[in-house]
């Protein structure tokens, strides 16, 4: 518990810090984001208004300007002034002195050869650009306009202009202007860190690699110079450097805030993280403890009956066992329903659970209030009683009732439903001193009362241990002989009893151990069948019989020889595997064979398709089947008669008792049965001439018995003749 409110704790921590960790960083990132474009956004609208101002400013001052200079240009009082040195000296001098009083522009006034006439110094008439100019006026006669960058970093735009009166060819003169550029844009007021550069269109520079930081804007614009227009080209520059050291610093700034306030979230989110847990706390604590007590009620509990279960009962007896008081004694009862799977087929399964059900009810009323009672699997129950003092009078009323039980299972309507159980009990300490032995010792008693009847209540005894070890003798012996190939057939003929005449033979299954002597397949074949070797026992006889065969039909011919069959051998289509394997080697092996089933439960249920199936499957191989031990099952013969048997084998039990009344009443109502099934009849255990005359009489006319023969082996069924004698009795 404490690991998951700890790893609780640690997610809520760990998912908070995450979130505001994420946020506050895509918050630092979004607000720089905005910054930088706003930033940029509003530098480039600054520098484009600059660029607007310098236009304007330069557009205005210089056109302005030259008009003003053109106007002189035209005017006879320069004309005079050219060629008069007299008047200069009056009218020009003056006028000149007044132009050159502007800061932004400057006048020179030059003669035809391109010498200054007034020597104003106005413009540095020695600088190379200016002397370039010059020439350049006085030989193509020509105006022009350069922008220069003085050695004293001034950039200036000039100008010549030809003075040029109508009635000469030549100019008389020239006038140079000068406008100082750098001045005329500071009187705009740029803001600080903004360079503007201004170039004539014919002679741009090339620009050198601006740093990024460096924003700049570029334009070209004409200004009127009434004799002739300028192109010039302007570069306006604006270093956000400033800027983007402001943003850093403040993007640093906020880095240490959100770092700041990341440490005091972890700092906050622990401390909630650790009140929500602690709240959540004892929340988890009753919804685990509610869980385990479910998941212990189920694990503990039979879903069926709602009693415990095996489980539940071990862990309430092993502690007792584990340490007894010292005059602790207990005794366990196994019941067990005694037909389930017949009502099961009968009534179908939801009926066999409310008699399942409805047994547990019983049980539980019937039994003092302190038992522990569980159902251990299907129709079994174990029954744990502390007092044995009140075990008289308790076995008593459980005898009674494992006879007499009838209960109303019916699921729609009331339906009384007659069963029986069985019951098998030991006790602690005198039967066995731990768990697992008083459980074998009950099982043991519960076995017994089933194979002597069922619906009994067996006490666990030392005779029960003797069989048992016995039971574990012959198993182990038996395992062995199966091995050696000890487990043979004996062949006990099958006659027409009028005559004698061998009809067919029964195989039976014979074994000698050196210990134990000769075995009866009464006691052996039981026994096979409850430790699973029964179809070992099957597979024995039947290879055997099939080597055996070719030698009988040579003495015997078309004799029919039969072979015992357990069910068990159905289970999982052993018996058509088995059969399937023989007819692929040979096709005839199977002529001749016929297999006897007992009625037992599997034969109950002739609805059963899979029965059907792999009996319908044996017979489309070649084999016949006959019942055996007819009358002492449960099954009558109608339901039977669904099933394609070609024989019937009244049981010996009655063929013994045929002179009784009642016997012989059953004897002929089988035979008439029979007979109106087409069934070939055949009576078994015909020991005396009296029982022969009676089967005769009532329609029965094939036997077998100890009066012709018992079963004999191989070598002595081969010397006998084709007609018995039926033996003279002593
Ligand atoms: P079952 O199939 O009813 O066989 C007839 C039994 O009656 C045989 O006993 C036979 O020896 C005995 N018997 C024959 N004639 C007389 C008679 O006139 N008087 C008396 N009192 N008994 C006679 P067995 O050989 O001891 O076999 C007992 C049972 O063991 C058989 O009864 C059969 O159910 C089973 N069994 C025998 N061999 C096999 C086998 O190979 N496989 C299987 N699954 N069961 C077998
Ligand atoms: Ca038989
Ligand atoms: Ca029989």
């Amino acid at each position: 518990m404490q690991t998951t409110s700890n790893s609780l704790q640690s997610k809520i921590e760990k998912k908070l810090i995450s979130i505001v960790s994420w946020s506050f960083s895509l918050m630092t990132l979004a607000v720089l984001i905005i910054a930088v474009l706003s930033l940029y956004i509003y530098l480039v609208s600054k520098l484009e208004h600059a660029q607007e101002l310098v236009m304007t400013k330069v557009s205005t001052e210089v056109s302005g300007t030259l008009r003003d200079i053109n106007a002189l240009a035209g005017s006879p009082l320069l004309w005079v002034a050219l060629t008069d040195a007299s008047a200069r000296e009056v009218y020009l001098e003056p006028l000149l002195q007044k132009i050159n009083q502007s800061a932004m522009h400057k006048i020179e006034l030059l003669d035809d050869r391109g010498r200054p006439v007034i020597d104003s110094d106005a413009v540095d008439m020695n600088a190379p650009q200016v002397q370039q100019l010059i020439t350049h006026a006085v030989q193509t006669k020509q105006s022009k306009y350069v922008i220069e960058t003085m050695q004293d970093g001034q950039s200036l735009l000039f100008k010549t202009l030809a003075v040029n009166p109508p009635f000469v060819d030549t100019p008389l003169g020239f006038l140079l202007v000068s406008f100082d550029l750098n001045k005329l844009i500071n009187t705009i007021g740029l803001p600080k860190g903004t360079t503007v550069e201004l170039e004539t269109r014919n002679n741009l520079s090339v620009s050198p690699k601006q740093d990024v930081w460096i924003q700049q804007t570029k334009a070209n614009f004409l200004v009127s110079g009434q004799d002739q227009t300028l192109a010039l080209h302007i570069t306006v520059r604006h270093s956000a450097l400033n800027a983007l050291l402001v943003i850093t610093f403040c993007f640093v700034l906020m880095l240490l805030v959100v770092a700041l306030l990341i440490y005091s979230l972890k700092k906050w989110s622990l401390g909630f993280a650790r009140t929500t847990t602690a709240r959540l706390n004892p929340l988890f604590e009753r919804a685990r403890k509610k869980t385990e007590r479910k998941l212990r009620e189920l694990s503990y509990k039979d879903q069926l009956t709602g009693m415990p279960n095996y489980r539940a009962f071990v862990d309430h007896i092993s502690p007792l066992l584990a340490h007894p008081d010292k005059d602790f004694s207990c005794a366990l009862i196994f019941v067990d329903l005694d037909n389930l799977k017949m009502i099961n087929d009968k009534y179908g399964h939801e009926e066999g659970d409310l008699v399942i059900t409805k047994l547990s009810e019983h049980l539980t009323q019937s039994l003092p209030a302190d038992t522990f009672i569980c159902r251990r699997s299907g129709d079994e129950f174990i029954a744990l009683i502390h007092n044995i003092q009140q075990l008289p009078n308790l076995v008593r009323k459980l005898r009674q009732l494992a006879h007499t039980f009838t209960l109303d299972a019916g699921i729609s309507e009331p339906r009384l439903i007659h069963t029986s159980f069985s019951a098998g009990a030991a006790i602690y300490p005198d039967d066995a001193q731990e768990l697992n032995g008083l459980l074998t010792a009950a099982d043991m008693a519960l076995r017994v009362a089933k194979e002597a009847g069922r619906a009994q209540f067996v006490w666990y005894s030392k005779n029960i241990q003797a069989r048992a070890q016995r039971l574990n003798t012959i198993h182990e012996k038996l395992t062995h002989a199966l091995e050696k190939g000890l487990i043979v057939p004996h062949y006990q003929p099958c006659v027409e009893l009028a005559t004698g005449r061998i009809v067919g033979f029964e195989a039976l299954a014979r074994w000698t151990d050196a210990e134990l002597g000769i075995m009866s397949p009464g006691e052996f074949i039981a026994i096979a069948e409850q430790t699973h070797l029964i179809n070992l026992v099957t597979v024995a006889i039947l290879n055997k019989v099939m080597a055996d065969k070719p030698f009988i039909h040579a003495h015997f011919n078309g004799a029919a020889i039969a072979v015992n069959i357990s069910p068990h051998f159905f289970v999982k289509q052993e018996i058509t595997t088995f059969f399937a394997n023989h007819l692929e080697r040979d096709v005839d092996c199977l002529d001749g064979i016929v297999l006897e089933l007992t009625e037992s439960e599997f034969l109950q249920n002739p609805q059963s398709i899979q029965l059907h199936l792999q009996l319908q499957t044996l017979i489309g191989m070649g084999l016949k089947l006959a019942i055996d031990d007819f009358g002492k099952g449960y099954s009558s013969l109608s339901r039977l008669g669904s099933l394609p048997f070609r024989k019937l084998k009244i049981d010996r039990d009655f063929v013994r008792d045929i002179e009784d009344h009642t016997n012989q009443k059953i004897v002929k109502s089988i035979i008439a049965l029979g007979v109106s099934l087409s069934l070939e009849i055949i009576a078994e255990g015909v020991e005396t001439a009296l029982q022969r005359e009676a089967l005769i009489h009532n329609g029965c006319h094939l036997g077998q018995g100890y009066l012709f023969s018992k079963a004999l082996p191989l070598v002595d069924i081969l010397k006998l003749d084709h007609i018995l004698e039926p033996r003279t009795q002593d």
